[in-house]
């Protein structure tokens, strides 16, 4: 045997493999394009995919040179393992008061003078402990694993202190490298200016000369993002902020156009790999982002949470951008975590493919990271892959979420 081949296991038989192969990196999709393979097996070796193909051939190779099988008794479609490009799952404390106010028809302002708000997040999460805070985003880990999500950026900036949005860092490492799940931490020490600061460009001065060179240093991030919105950093401090970031070697996100236009052009100026939110974004945007190559990350749970409309992905597809799909997990406008759920309710909302929903949380999604070793079942990328207890993959969101994947593979392990 070919030492190259020993340890290779052959998994399958699948009804469908969605190998997520092929496709463009941004606009429309159809689903003819979608790479189909009937009867299909992966071939892997160690964390990544060797092969793919016919399982027939494969189960004739796999005999030939002993590899190990993995026998899949029933029907099941594969897909790549979902990436959830955007979460700010790290928090202490429940935004339950806020849910309720803003129910009740209380305004953003009312309920940050009753002591709720991003501050409120803020103020718990400074309190709780590296074990404490640890135990929760390890269990929130634990839950989008169970869901099919191998892949989750998380921000900080409910620290919004040198010490605390490092301590919030540090936590993202940790579980990082104790859970299965891969973390792609992201700084957001200007998620809103903290109560020790009244001025915005000597807060994010700060940043830059006290946090951003410990955050390199310590190797805790290389991912800057920063909440641009009148309530929160304005264009101008915004974009200075930005491109010293940039400098000094970090990638750019940004939360661009919730609720009103401006910020996708800073993201635009300032190189960024994605901007996230746009639920304001118009033809105006799309042009500039699409000129640009920014990814578009969409949150429909931050427009299900606050009870607004959707950002106008159909309209972002058209316009030729790569469109992701992310959670936003948070505390206060996006408790709910659940990518599949969302992306199905999205697409249904916004007139989506199928195929440009799962891209949207796979291949393209990754690209919102700038990760290009996943998002996809072909030779050499990671064998992050995730199996539904069905014979046809249309199924998987027409059940609009409530249909979870029952096996999951990190990185060729079975978990
Ligand atoms: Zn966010």
């Amino acid at each position: 045997m070919n030492p190259t081949e020993a340890n290779q296991t052959l998994i399958g038989p699948f009804s469908q493999i969605l190998t997520m192969d092929n496709l463009p990196v941004a606009g429309p999709i159809a689903d003819a394009q979608l790479q189909v393979l009937e009867q299909g097996g992966v071939l892997v070796q160690g964390e990544k995919i060797v092969k793919t193909g016919k399982y027939t051939q494969l189960h004739r190779e796999a005999i030939e040179h002993k590899y190990k099988l993995e026998l899949i008794r029933e029907p099941m479609v594969l897909l790549p393992g979902l990436v959830d490009a955007h979460t700010h799952m790290c928090f202490a404390g429940s935004r339950a008061n806020d849910y309720a106010l803003r129910v009740a028809g209380k305004s953003y302002l009312e309920i940050a003078r009753s002591g709720g708000g991003i501050l409120d997040s803020v103020r718990k999460t400074r309190e709780a402990s590296v074990v404490e805070l640890t135990e929760l985003l390890k269990k929130r880990c634990d839950r989008h694993l169970a869901e099919g999500v191998t892949t989750c950026e998380v921000k900080s900036g409910y620290g919004l202190t040198v010490d605390d949005e490092l301590k919030m860092l540090e936590v993202i490492g940790l579980v990082n490298r104790h859970h299965e799940l891969d973390l792609v931490p992201t700084c957001l020490a200007a998620h809103m200016l903290p109560p020790e600061f009244t001025d915005a460009n000597v807060y994010l001065e700060h940043v830059l000369s006290e946090l951003l060179p410990e955050v390199l240093e310590q190797n805790l991030a290389n991912r800057v993002d920063i909440f641009i919105e009148d309530t929160a950093f304005k264009e101008d401090a915004a974009i200075s902020y930005l491109l010293a970031a940039r400098d000094l070697g970090f990638d750019i996100t940004v939360h661009a156009d919730q609720f009103s236009t401006g910020g996708s052009r800073v993201a635009v100026e300032a190189g960024a790999v994605s901007a996230d939110h746009l639920e304001a974004s118009t033809e105006a945007e799309i042009a500039l982002m699409q000129e640009a190559g920014t990814v578009a990350t969409v949150l429909p749970g931050a427009s299900l949470g606050l009870g607004m409309h959707y950002a106008p992905a159909r309209q972002m597809l058209d316009g030729g951008l790569c469109l992701a799909i992310a959670t936003d997990w948070n505390p206060g406008s996006a408790p709910m975590g659940d990518l599949l759920l969302q992306a199905a309710l999205l697409g249904a909302a916004e007139k989506l493919t199928i195929a440009e929903t799962l891209a949207a949380v796979t291949l393209r999604a990754a690209r919102a990271l700038n990760l290009t070793d996943r998002g996809k079942i072909a030779k050499g990328k990671l064998a992050d892959m995730i199996a539904f207890p069905t014979d046809n993959y249309k199924e998987i969101l027409y059940f609009q979420g409530k249909l979870k994947p029952k096996i999951i593979w990190k990185k060729g392990h079975r978990v």
